[in-house]
């Protein structure tokens, strides 16, 4: 986009917290900005999603530190529209529900700035459906009622009535930043007419893993937060429908439900554990342990290259592999067939996948994910004997594979296209989350995540009250490496899969 054109603001909702509850335009905005604009309460993982040279600007609450002031976060999107860039402003829940969007969006009409405000799952709405509270029924409850219980002292004149609302009938009350004033409000609402006996619930961090509830009655409410230690983030229901909360509670009661479990990222993309344990219930803390980038040297790659048409198989160990292949591929050939008969083999599901985006067939997969499994599926095909084979790797990959491949008779040329690096753990917020509350349970999925975990555990150590993780291994090879490294292992899955390690975990945490 040439910079005297004007760009765009989108204005745009990112969910209660929960990933899959953002929606697909807000997605497809953030992946195309130039600049993301995003505060206190957004997903850090939605950050990731935006381009590597696209600008970011946290402008939200931090521990110590106030906010950035809303001119001037208004200055800053129209500044960059005007320098005529792609904005995306994230906000938690719904932009325009409590969130300032309407008068960020005012500015940018009065400044004749073009823009799109894309709908988000506000958290009401979502701590109704995560808590099992229906926030309309029949005949119970025909008319539901947003509110603000803000907390700003210096805001009391500007303040609702209280009252008016207790004496609403047949209403749902859901109110934002009330936990403040939670007692203040309970008692209002009672001396606006409201029975004591009126059911009441306040649901902390809607959607994640970390949700939490109380429920109880107006006169009841405010003490129980208190002793529970609940605050915000936390939407506070009033109203006849938070007596389903019992019955159709489904979220709270998942097996994992209230369990942090830490799992160890080794791979740039290794999404798959995190997926199958927030689907049970758990707050899920991902440590960064390494980072992947691209090799630049690319050692061997032009040569290899130049005489593509004379290899059998291409072999992949990672899903960075293929992507970082095909970067480079397409670069020197746009024509996707100059790939000739290349077969394809790769590790495993993840791998596959990204093979398979290019309308390419893996036609060798082992059902165990492993260099070695690897090596012993290709030898089964009685394909390799004087076959050429390209194996894309990074510099931590171990040897096995290709001398594995080299015994069964094939000539295997390496392809060294990433470089595997310790993350600077020190800095990480998850990591630290980690040091300062420990967790239920730490997975490590391979020996190479242990081997990383322990390398780096004095960065890691535990604050003296943190809760110390029972420890589950994927299968003998990981507890072999564990039990070198000193570690005191919990339980082992009883194959070596990703659903046996979940089952493990579910079983030894019930113990
Ligand atoms: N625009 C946001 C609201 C911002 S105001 C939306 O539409 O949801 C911030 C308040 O939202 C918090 O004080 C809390 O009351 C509520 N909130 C945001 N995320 C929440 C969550 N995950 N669970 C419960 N309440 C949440």
């Amino acid at each position: 986009m040439s910079s005297s054109s004007t760009g765009i603001v989108h204005l745009v909702g990112a969910g209660p917290g929960d990933l899959g509850l953002v929606t697909f335009r807000a997605k497809e905005l953030i992946s195309q900005a130039d600049v993301l604009v995003y505060d206190y309460l957004v997903h850090p993982e939605l950050v990731k999603w935006c381009r590597p040279e696209c600008e970011v600007f946290y402008v939200g609450k931090k521990a110590g530190f106030h906010s950035v002031p809303q001119e001037e976060i208004e200055a800053l999107l129209v500044t960059h529209a005007k320098a005529g860039k792609k904005v995306v402003r994230l906000k938690g829940g719904d932009p325009f529900i409590f969130g300032r969007g309407g008068e960020e969006a005012r500015t940018l009409a009065k400044d004749g700035i073009p823009f799109e405000v894309v709908p988000g799952v506000t958290a009401a709405i979502a701590a109704g459906a995560y808590a099992g509270i229906p926030l309309t029924y029949r005949n119970v409850s025909t008319s539901l009622v947003f509110l603000t219980g803000h907390e700003d002292p210096t805001k009391k004149e500007a303040q609702l009535n209280w009252r008016d609302y207790g004496a609403l009938k047949n209403t749902t009350l859901a109110i934002y930043m009330g936990m403040g004033n939670l007692a203040f409000i309970m008692a209002e609402l009672q001396a606006g007419g409201l029975a004591a006996t009126t059911p009441a619930a306040v649901v902390q961090w809607a959607s994640l893993g970390r949700q939490r509830s109380v429920t109880g009655t107006v006169a009841t409410l405010a003490d129980q937060v208190k002793a529970s230690g609940l605050a915000a983030p936390a939407i506070i229901f009033v109203g006849e429908v938070v007596r389903d909360h019992e019955s159709i509670d489904w979220f709270e009661h998942l097996p994992l439900f209230g369990r942090r479990v830490a799992i160890t990222r080794t791979r740039d993309q290794n999404s798959e554990l995190r997926d199958k344990l927030e689907v049970l219930g758990a707050e899920v803390l991902e440590l960064p342990l390494i980072q992947i980038s691209k090799d630049t040297d690319k050692h061997g790659f032009v040569e290899i290259m130049t005489e593509l048409g004379s290899y059998d198989w291409i072999v992949f160990t990672s899903a960075n592999g293929v992507r970082y292949f095909f970067e480079d591929f397409l670069k020197g050939f746009p024509d996707i067939r100059s790939l000739g008969v290349l077969r394809f083999a790769c590790v495993g599901r993840a791998t596959a996948r990204e093979i398979e985006k290019f309308h390419l067939k893996v036609e060798c997969m082992p059902d165990t994910a492993t260099g070695e499994s690897l090596a012993d599926a290709l030898i089964a095909t009685g394909s390799l004997d004087s076959a050429k084979v390209i194996v894309v790797t990074g510099n931590l990959n171990r040897d096995v594979l290709v001398r594995k491949l080299e015994a069964g008779g094939a000539i295997v040329d390496r392809l060294l296209l990433y470089k595997t690096e310790k993350t600077d753990l020190a800095q990480d917020p998850v990591a630290d989350d980690f040091r300062q509350h420990g967790a239920d349970a730490i997975l490590f999925a391979s020996s190479s995540a242990v081997s990383s975990f322990a390398e780096q555990s004095a960065v890691l150590a535990l604050a003296a009250d943190a809760k110390l993780p029972l420890i589950g291994s994927i299968g003998p090879q990981t507890s072999e490496t564990m039990k070198k490294a000193g570690m005191v292992i919990g339980f082992e899955a009883k194959k070596p899969s990703l659903d046996a390690l979940i089952d493990g975990l579910i079983r030894n945490l019930k113990k």
